[in-house]
């Protein structure tokens, strides 16, 4: 028999059932954007409400001009990796003002921020275990999987189940229990500080992903290690520059010896080109703008809260989000695709999720802080009215254990 290794089930599966009910979901093109939020998809003016630019940063005139400077300087691209001609001065002076914004001794910047977590894999010897969130982001499950160690997964934010699983664990080895610290589709929050005790108490290093959390959370937006006060504690946090800093790269933080480890032996950071320029600028102006504009991140929240309120007020389920993230649930893809298109019909792009990415097919809902109370008030009249019309999404119950 020949096998095609081309048709393996996969997300092209999700695809063709929504291609069934006549659902063209991926992949969409956007022609353009508008200063207060909208999206120009097939010449029309849609509310995007699906973007992870958090606070609203990447078409910020300090942004953008930072950027065009940059490429005026420096060009288009590195041309190489960062070891050997591909730092610039940018990157320095970003690696500098990110691990002090984070209250963290170094940082080192890559290209992305799976490459950041995929640099985990430098973490991971032979006899060392990784305990990862079953929800984890699939950066970090390919970057333990690189690795060295083995890896074993706890349930989701269970730390009774984590425990087990530590005292279980009989290798020689080093210990790092790996997880989001808010996740991405759900938009729960990792228990940080239970996390933290358990690391403390097995001796294991303690690593978290704030691509969702940076700019979010926190007195200053220095995310969930700065709003659980434990900055001074962190082994290491990843994080991505492509969702509140508006631009494109991602970063490792943590004590020097930490983060030199990686930079040195992670092979997404040393075989890869480094940061193009403008990005590198974008993200450093962006960083500036987060610090100096507080306002941006109570408008996120002030505007997910209404969400939030308004979605649970027509009696839609959006748990376990307590963040900017806004899920709805749905049985399955067809019923969440045809939510979907509807809701696109009416002018209001959300994302559309499901298997293998989540375990459940959902919506991922997010405003952003170009957005106002009127979009809020848009987004959860548009759901009511599609609702109506096509019933009220439910979630299987109880949920799909992970
Ligand atoms: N971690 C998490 C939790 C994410 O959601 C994402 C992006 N979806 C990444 C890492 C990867 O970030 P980037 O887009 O910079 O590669």
């Amino acid at each position: 028999m020949v096998i095609d290794p081309f048709a393996k089930a996969g997300l092209h599966d999700a695809e063709a059932v929504l291609q069934a009910h006549g659902v063209d979901a991926y992949f969409r093109a956007v022609e353009g954007w508008t200063s207060d939020g909208y999206a120009i998809l097939d010449g029309r003016k849609v509310l995007m409400a699906g973007s992870n630019d958090y606070l609203g940063l990447s078409r910020h005139p300090r942004v953008i001009a930072a950027a065009v400077e940059a490429l005026g300087r420096y060009g288009t691209s590195v041309s190489g990796s960062r070891p050997l001609n591909g730092t610039i001065d940018l990157h320095e002076r970003l690696e500098a003002r990110i691990a002090a914004f984070l209250g963290q001794e170094s940082a080192a910047v890559a290209t992305t921020g799976f490459q950041a977590n995929l640099a985990l894999a430098a973490a991971m010897g032979p006899g060392d275990v990784a305990f990862s969130d079953a929800r984890n982001h699939a950066s970090l499950i390919d970057g333990l999987r690189l690795g060295a160690g083995t890896v074993r997964s706890y349930r989701h934010t269970d730390l009774a189940h984590l425990r087990r699983r530590l005292e279980a664990a009989t290798e020689p080895g080093g210990r790092l229990i790996v997880t989001d610290g808010v996740f991405s589709m759900e938009g729960d929050v990792a228990p940080l500080r239970g996390l933290r005790d358990l690391a403390d108490e097995f001796g294991a290093k303690l690593i978290v992903d704030s691509a969702h959390d940076l700019g979010v959370l926190g007195h200053r937006g220095a995310g969930l290690h700065e709003a659980t006060g434990l900055s001074s504690r962190a082994d290491l946090i990843t994080a991505t520059f492509s969702k509140a800093l508006g631009s494109t790269g991602g970063v490792i933080a943590g004590p020097a010896a930490n983060v030199r480890r990686l930079r040195y032996n992670a092979r997404s950071l040393v075989f890869s080109a480094g940061l193009p320029p403008a990005s590198a600028a974008a993200a450093l102006a962006a960083l500036e703008v987060l610090i100096e504009e507080p306002q941006r991140r109570e408008r996120l929240h002030t505007l997910s809260r209404l969400l939030h309120n308004g979605l649970r007020a027509i009696g839609l389920d959006t748990r376990p989000s307590v963040t900017p993230i806004v899920p709805l649930s749905f049985p399955d893809m067809a019923s969440a695709g045809t939510f979907w298109a509807a809701l696109c019909e009416a002018g209001v792009l959300v994302n559309l999720v499901g298997p293998p990415a989540t375990s459940r097919a959902m919506l991922r809902i997010t405003l952003t802080a170009t957005h106002d109370e009127s979009h809020a008030e848009r987004v959860v009249k548009a759901v009511t009215e599609v609702a109506h019309r096509l019933g009220t999404p439910r979630a299987p119950h109880p949920l799909p254990p992970v």
